[in-house]
């Protein structure tokens, strides 16, 4: 099930159409602007025109990403008050809109340590999951490239962190490629790329991965920072990205694109192209 991330401008909607214009079986929004604490409240009549459109539509999936700003691990207490809070409103949301899978960064613990952030992380989902009953999105737990004191780039801590929160069947994990391999998994060799797929499976049972993010690298393995590339155009490189495409055991789950996209904003609907190739064509 291959995607890509679209913009919503203009309302949610929108982003059904232009994952439509661009080929994807599945695709991500964002539910509210990423880089604002405020919520635009949904139009009249605008959760139903997004279900309208996702139902007449031959996209199959839906996945929601939330706001850059949130750290369920803050130090300050109006920050992790307003990002349990924005996290709420995103996940209600989600459940309005019917969008199943609200993808979350587990957090920074801004130098307290990992085990002291890890718990804040969990203690926030729980109330948040607590807070927002009923239909059931889950949560993903993404993991991260682990810059600064950013928690989740090893997928022990993100098994940890649903090992300590309540309300656990609703939250699940997101894999990001580039994020793995800055982390240090070698997913650009094929004995790394075993070694990760029997890691996900022991720490994160691969039944609770809700979607991949399917992006190259542009640093080196295990240079804990975050920048995506195109398919093909980054340390991970293709034959890595054909291997993980054909590989069984992520059948029919939504692999998304987070990738640039270009000049002539035609960066995911190229990488879209490639992805289908590498997964279809001879091997
Ligand atoms: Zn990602």
């Amino acid at each position: 099930m291959l995607g890509a991330h679209v913009s919503a401008s203009g309302g949610t909607p929108r982003a059904v159409q232009r994952a439509v214009k661009a080929g994807c079986d599945a695709f991500q929004l964002f539910v509210k602007s990423p880089r604002q604490w405020h919520a635009r409240p949904l139009g009249r009549g605008e959760a139903r025109a997004f279900r309208d459109a996702f139902q007449q539509s031959a996209v199959k999936r839906s996945v929601a990403h939330g706001t850059y700003l949130v750290n369920l691990a803050a130090t300050d207490p109006a920050t992790l008050r307003r990002s349990r809070s924005t996290l709420g409103v995103e996940l209600g949301r989600c459940q309005t809109l019917g969008v199943p899978d609200l993808v979350v960064h587990p957090g920074a613990h801004l130098g307290r340590g990992v085990e002291a952030g890890m718990a804040a992380v969990a203690a926030s989902l729980t109330r948040v999951l607590a807070q927002r009953r009923g239909r059931a999105t889950r949560l993903l737990l993404e993991n991260t490239a682990g810059q600064g004191t950013v928690l989740g780039f090893r997928l022990e801590q993100l098994a940890e962190i649903r090992r300590l929160a309540g309300h656990r069947e609703r939250i699940g994990f997101c894999i990001d490629t580039c994020h793995a391999f800055a982390a240090g998994y070698r997913l650009d060799r094929a004995a790394g790329w075993r070694e990760f797929v029997g890691e996900l499976d022991r720490h994160l049972g691969l039944a609770n991965v809700g979607c991949l993010h399917l992006n190259d690298s542009h640093h080196e393995a295990g240079s804990r920072r975050d920048r995506h590339a195109n398919i093909g155009q980054g340390r991970i490189g293709r034959a890595a990205l054909k291997r993980l495409l054909r590989d069984p055991r992520l059948d029919g789950l939504p692999m998304l694109l987070e990738t640039p996209l270009g000049d002539d904003g035609l960066g995911h609907q190229r990488d879209l192209a490639l992805l289908r190739q590498l997964a279809g064509g001879p091997s």
